[in-house]
């Protein structure tokens, strides 16, 4: 749920600054020196920490002052821009980094997303990306050593008519066909699997059937923000906090740097990752993207007893709900009809989306919200990314991840930082480029990520 303050760099434990980091202990997890074994997170520093009453974890990661000149430059400290800083110096070995973030990290979608994680999508292209980021999410707290929360508790898809059930049969074949796992269930099934949820023909929304991936689940939206940046930090990224870039300084169509509030910085090349904010970004840049933004609402109750131990959607009323390890409902509600930069939204979205959630879980009702907020996301015509080169040389863009770009996170900073690495895209992402909207090759996955997650 969007933090109320901004994070500063004291998140419970940390290495970055710990006198065991010199201890020239081996570094086991190959994260070049600068993370020892005995700075890890682990149940003997847990413990050690326990007896100094937790008092003593140093920070998690640095806030140094931008240097005047990096190697690369990522513009947005949300989970993409920060997994592809973390990439970038683990695997590519480039550590002249910086991450510049106007606020606080995670702050903008990648803490107010409702943290659903699948890989099921429709067409080739996009199930290979989505499928390498889930196989990232299955090693990635371990990758991290930082508990990221990933839980594969399964994705349930709800076919409320005849027509939602034979899209979602296509759907499953095509992941299966892809090495994708993928269950059509019938409705007994999902009653054995969600007693809680009303199914009755009868009802508003019946379900006659349902496409669940069992690997899908969710993960700690906050912990992936500050496991990339804690990862990315001992590896020598700079994080540069509150600092908004303002502008671009571009000389005979090169990329030279970044105007910010703390001054020039000179960079070889830039990364732009800062979702709803792209079109912004493009425009000080020059250039025109074929994107909207609008705010996508979400909301939480209060905590109830463990009631439900799969993510529930269902596309076609716009709903979307799990329970988060402290109990509470996490509910998905769709995007306001129109363009805007409210995070907030606008109220009958909500009104709809918790109709449909009482109609499917009549217990539900009595349940009071506690909070419910917005956040800006950035929608392609085709409904799936962008992600590579622009029209300025040295700058490069990863956007348009829309209602569902969580769930990419590490296979998106994965592929984005070898685009930047070789000024070229990965096979993975090179469906995904800019001129897909030239040449018409358009991956059109509005069936699969609507709004849906
Ligand atoms: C309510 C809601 C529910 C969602 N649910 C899901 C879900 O269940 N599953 C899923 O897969 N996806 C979901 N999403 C989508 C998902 O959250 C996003 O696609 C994803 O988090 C985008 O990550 P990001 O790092 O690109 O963007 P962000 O986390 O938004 O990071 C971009 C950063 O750029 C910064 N920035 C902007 N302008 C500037 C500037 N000028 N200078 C410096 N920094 C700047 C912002 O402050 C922000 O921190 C949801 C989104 C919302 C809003």
């Amino acid at each position: 749920m969007p933090p109320s303050a901004p994070i500063k760099s004291r998140i419970s434990g940390a290495f970055a600054e710990s006198p065991f980091a010199k201890s020239g202990i081996p570094d086991r997890l190959g994260l070049g020196g600068f993370q020892s074994m005995a700075a890890r997170y682990s149940i003997f520093s847990l413990i050690r920490n326990a007896l100094a009453y937790h008092e003593d974890w140093p920070a998690a990661w640095r806030s140094p002052e931008p240097k005047p000149a990096y190697d690369v430059v990522i513009v947005g400290g949300g989970g993409h821009g920060l997994a592809t800083a973390y990439y970038l110096a683990k695997e590519l070995g480039v550590r002249n980094v910086a991450v510049i973030e106007r606020g606080w990290l995670g702050g903008g979608n990648t803490g107010r997303n409702t943290t659903i994680v699948r890989s099921n999508y429709l067409w080739d292209e996009s199930a290979a990306l989505y499928e390498h980021a889930m196989k990232l999410w299955e090693g990635l707290s371990q990758d991290l050593n930082y508990n990221v929360m990933f839980s594969q508790r399964g994705v349930l898809s709800l076919a409320h008519s005849q027509h939602d059930l034979r899209a979602q049969s296509r759907q499953s074949n095509a992941n299966r066909l892809g090495g994708i796992d993928s269950e059509l269930l019938t409705p007994a099934q999902i009653k054995a699997l969600v007693p809680v949820m009303d199914l009755r023909a009868g009802g508003r929304y019946p379900v006659l059937g349902g496409a669940l991936q069992r690997r899908g689940g969710s993960a700690r939206h906050d912990a992936v923000a500050w496991g990339y940046a804690r990862g990315a930090d001992a590896l020598g990224v700079d994080i540069i906090q509150e600092c908004p870039v303002t502008g671009f300084r571009i000389d005979n169509g090169r990329v030279q740097g970044v105007e910010t509030a703390k001054g020039f910085i000179q960079a070889g090349k830039v990364g732009i990752a800062v979702a709803g904010h792209t079109s912004v970004m493009a425009n000080l840049a020059g250039f025109r993207l074929p994107i909207i933004s609008k705010p996508l609402q979400a909301l939480v109750s209060e905590p109830v007893k463990p009631v439900l131990d799969t993510v529930i959607m269902s596309g076609a009323v716009h709903a979307y709900i799990s329970q988060s390890d402290k109990g509470e409902l996490v509910i998905g509600a769709g995007t306001d009809r129109y363009v805007g930069y409210g995070q907030r939204g606008s109220l009958p979205v909500s009104e709809d989306t918790l109709g449909a959630i009482c109609e499917l879980f009549p217990s539900f009702r009595r349940l009071r919200m506690m909070r419910l907020w917005g956040g800006i996301v950035d929608i392609c015509p085709d409904a799936s990314p962008i992600i590579g080169k622009t029209p300025v040389e040295g700058m490069y863009i990863n956007c348009g991840w829309g209602t569902g770009g969580f769930k990419s996170t590490p296979g998106s900073g994965w592929v984005f930082a070898q685009t930047i690495a070789h000024d070229r895209p990965h096979d993975l992402n090179a469906p995904f480029s800019l001129d897909r909207f030239h040449t018409g090759y358009l991956i059109d996955e509005h069936g699969a990520a609507g709004v849906a997650h």
